[in-house]
Order: structure tokens, then sequence, then C-alpha cells
């Protein structure tokens, strides 16, 4: 099988590619084991939120104080930049709302009610561009019956802490009631599935609309649709307060929707998805990846121009660590991945980890390298590049979007 360019890894980073690539005219395929992060996603986009403890107000500006291995100083302040506008039109292309700027952090809030920094909040969802501007009135933070996932008294601890009145409540209805016989059931997308059954999202609002009298604003845990963001409509149309959506612990609603959006414009542009199907190695001539086997696929090559290595970080098995070595499991590309293994890691989890910023190197046009020597016609993207740590600078999605883009645009510019 032949195509312009095959892409490793269906999470963010390997679908923006996709996208982009397939929107031009490419003939691409996405092969990915599994599913992504965005089952995990907060509702926002980061950008760099975070040097050590401080708050970064402008991303960009604060490029210049990255070391030369992160991926923004490798593509620079002005390609970041640029490529932070062009990630804003790609999503709003696709119908997704997402509120912020490069060039001014925000803040979301996160389910444990700490006020993080962030680049680009979905529509809707909890943002506030800083603590002067929390003015939410009198707020009520509604979850529904049984629902494990969203913890109100921790957002009404951390609202209070800045200020805001702030009460907790609950609501339920019939269909959701029958979730909880099981603790299983009771996630995030089965309610969505839910509430997306014949009246259920009418009901529950009445629901809503009755408890939330004398608010100004009720914050809503974020299980308001898997397949379109409709009934979230819905709810800010009926309710006559502000509605804030807050994402709950995993899985995130606003994200498998996210994923199966990009994997839907993906197809429908004509590229190929596989699902399920992992890459186990490549066969290179010279600094030329020339085809890639699958676990599936066995004996029939996949034959591209250029390929994109997007399989994520240790989280998504793109990265492995064995007894004493860090490695990338499919074609043994460098990483960096520093001392012994008592020094990948602190045993203090809430002190910045090592393992974190290990990751696949790339050269400036992100070419990994294999003993030195850059591979001409494969890009690596996403969190499986060296130097970033997503957790502690809350970087994340931001270096996944971008070098995605950027690959893409590279490959198009060949
Ligand atoms: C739990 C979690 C939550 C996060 N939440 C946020 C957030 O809310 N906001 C934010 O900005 N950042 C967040 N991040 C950071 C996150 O890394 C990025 O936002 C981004 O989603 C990562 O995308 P990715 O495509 O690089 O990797 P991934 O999403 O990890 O996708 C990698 C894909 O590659 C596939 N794959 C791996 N190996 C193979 C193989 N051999 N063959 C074929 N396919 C393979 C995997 O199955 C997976 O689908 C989070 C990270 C984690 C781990």
């Amino acid at each position: 099988m032949r195509f312009d360019t095959i892409i490793i890894g269906g999470g963010l980073a390997g679908l923006v590619a996709g996208i982009k690539l397939t929107s031009e005219g490419q003939k691409c395929a996405i092969i990915s084991s599994g599913q992504s992060a965005l089952h995990f996603f907060s509702g926002s986009f980061d950008l760099l939120g975070y040097n050590g403890t401080n708050e970064i107000d402008n991303p960009i500006e604060a490029i210049a104080g990255l070391d030369a291995k992160h991926p923004y100083a490798k593509l620079g302040a002005s390609t970041v930049a640029a490529l932070a506008n062009e990630a804003k039109d790609f999503f709003a292309s696709m119908g997704v709302r997402l509120n912020g700027d490069a060039s001014a952090n925000h803040y979301r809030i996160s389910p444990t009610g700490e006020l993080r920094k962030t680049w680009l909040t979905l529509d809707k969802h909890f943002a506030c561009d800083s603590l002067e501007s929390l003015s939410l009135g009198k707020t009520l933070i509604l979850n529904i019956d049984g629902f494990l996932d969203f913890h109100p008294h921790f957002l009404s601890d951390g609202l209070k802490r800045q200020g805001v009145d702030c009460h907790v409540a609950s609501v339920t209805i019939d269909e959701l009631q029958r979730l909880r016989t099981s603790p299983t059931e009771m996630r995030s997308a089965n309610i969505a599935k839910v509430l997306h059954k014949d009246d259920a999202i009418v009901r529950l609002t009445e629901k809503i609309a009755e408890k939330s009298q004398g608010f100004d604003t009720v914050i809503l845990p974020s299980v308001f649709g898997i397949y379109d963001s409709l009934m979230e409509n819905y709810l800010v149309e009926r309710l006559k307060c502000n509605v804030k959506l807050v994402s709950t612990f995993p899985p995130s609603a606003p994200g498998i929707r996210l994923q199966m959006a990009l994997k839907q414009r993906f197809q429908n542009l004509g590229g190929v998805y596989m699902l399920g199907d992992m890459v186990t190695n490549g066969h290179f001539e010279g600094n030329r990846l020339m085809d890639i086997h699958t676990a599936n696929h066995k004996d029939i090559p996949f034959e591209a121009d250029n390929f994109i290595i997007a399989t994520g970080s240790f989280f998504s098995h793109g990265l492995q660590a064995h007894l004493n070595s860090i490695c990338e499991p499919i074609f043994n590309l460098d990483v960096t991945a520093s001392g012994e293994r008592q020094q990948w890691f602190d045993q203090n989890v809430f002190e910045t980890q090592p393992y974190m910023s290990f990751g696949v190197v790339t050269d400036s046009n992100l070419h990994p390298q294999i003993e030195g020597q850059s591979v001409e016609n494969l890009y690596a993207v996403g969190s499986l590049l060296e130097s970033a740590n997503c957790l502690k600078e809350a970087s994340g999605a931001g270096v996944s979007i971008l070098t995605a883009l950027k690959a893409a645009n590279n490959i198009l510019k060949r």
C-alpha cells in the first residue's frame, strides 16, 4: 500500500498533521494502535503556562528562556506565534470554538479547584483572563447525583479562596438514577449518551433551571455531548444565568468529542484511519525510511514518500522504559534520557519528574535521528519529543498541535 504520507499515531498531533496534509491534496494514512490522551482532555489547550513555579502571562515572550532542545526553541518564537494563529484558524474551520490567545494566557479551573494558566479553552468552559476579572457573582456548583468524577467541594474551596460566593447542590432525572446501579456505569461518557436520548436533556435542563434560580452563575460538569455540542448550546440558551462547564475526571466527554470530530474530518477529506493496528518496524535505505510494517498486516509493507511519527510519550507507549534504558520502540530513534534509573524520577510526586522531559531527539526541521544521523523523510511530532515537560510547564497540546502543523508545512513545501 502506497501513500504520500503515513502518520504513525492517531492522537491530537497525528490527526492535526493528517488533516492539514489531506486538506492540501495529499493521500494520507494514519495508523493508530489505540485511543489517545484526548480522552483525558481538560477542555483547554496549553501552550506554555509555567516557568518552574512562576506563571507565564505571555507564552511567546517566554520562549526566549527555554532550553535550546525544547520544541518551541527549535521552531523559534516567531514561528510558534504564526503556527499558534494557524492552529486557531484550523479548529475554527472545523467548527470547534476556542477562546484565548497565544500572547496572553488565561486561567482555567482544574477538577481539583486550582486555577491554571492555559492558552485556548473550549467555548462555554470555565475561563477567566485574570483573578481580578473573576466576576461570577452568586455561584452554584451543581453536580449530578452520584457522579463521582466531579468534585464540587474542591471547586468550591478553590473559588472561595478567590472570594467567590459559592454554593453546592446536585440534580438528577430518572434515566441518570438508573446508571447508579453500578458505579462503573456512572461515568461522563455514559451520562452524555443517556442525555442524548429522547427528551432527557430537556427534563434535566428544567431541573437545573429550578435549582439555579437566584444564582448569577451555575457551574456544571462537562458531560453534555460526546457527539456534538448541541446539548451545551441548548443548556446555555435555556438557563437564565451564566453557564460554565468544568472538565471532570476521565474520561473526558469534550475530549472524546474532539477526537471523534478530528477523525471524522480526516476521513471526510479522504484520509485512511486504521485504528487498532500497531506499527512494529521500518525499512531504511541510507537516511530515508522506505516502508513500515504493522502487527496486523505483517509482511505487507506500507510505503510513502514521507512519514510522521506521533506515537506520544510513555502514556501511549511512544516511549518505553526498560530496567536501565529508555527507548523509542519502533525505529529505535535517538532519545534523551539522562542518568541512572534512580535519577529518572523524584520520590515526591509533586516535584518535577525528570522522565517527563525525556523524548526523541530531532533537528530544527523535526527530523529524528538514528545514531546521530537525521532521517530526511521522517518527522517526529507531539508529546514524543524531548525536553518539553507538559505537566510542569503546561505545554502539552501546544507542542502537539504546533509541531504537527510545522511537520505538515515542511512536507508540503517539499
Ligand atoms: C493523561 C493526559 C492528559 C492530558 N491532558 C492535557 C490537556 O488537557 N491539555 C493539554 O494541553 N495537554 C494535555 N496533555 C498533554 C498531551 O500530551 C497533549 O495534549 C496531546 O493530546 C498529546 O497528543 P499526541 O498526539 O502527541 O500523543 P497521544 O495522544 O498520546 O497519541 C499517541 C497515539 O499514538 C498511538 N501509538 C503509540 N504507539 C503506536 C504504534 N507503535 N503504532 C501505532 N500507533 C501507536 C497511540 O495509540 C495513540 O493513539 C495530557 C497528557 C496526558 C498523558
